[in-house]
């Protein structure tokens, strides 16, 4: 038998049982990992998440620009060169 204690969600306030040693370590302290999750992002900050994003995507279309470019060029010199080779 687990001993539990009624305790309110840090985010939502809804109640749930959690278990008095997670308490005692300073856990336990949301209903769900959701909850967890979302007091997280308010607390680093909904603007630097934003900003992080953006420069994400923006480096992905880059660099995807020039993977793509790569590729095709060593797509269309491999299927010309190996598939021949092969057949004859
Ligand atoms: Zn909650």
């Amino acid at each position: 038998m687990v001993a539990t204690v009624e305790v309110s969600c840090a985010w939502c306030k809804g109640t749930f049982s959690a278990r008095i040693a997670d308490r005692k370590r300073g856990w336990a302290k949301f209903c769900s990992k959701s909850c967890k999750a979302k007091k997280q992002e308010k607390r680093t900050g909904q603007n630097a998440v934003f900003h992080e994003r953006r420069e994400e995507r923006r480096d992905t279309e880059y660099v995807g620009d020039e993977i793509l470019d790569g590729m095709s060029d060593m797509d269309f010199g491999a299927s010309d060169g190996g598939g021949y080779e092969h057949y004859i």
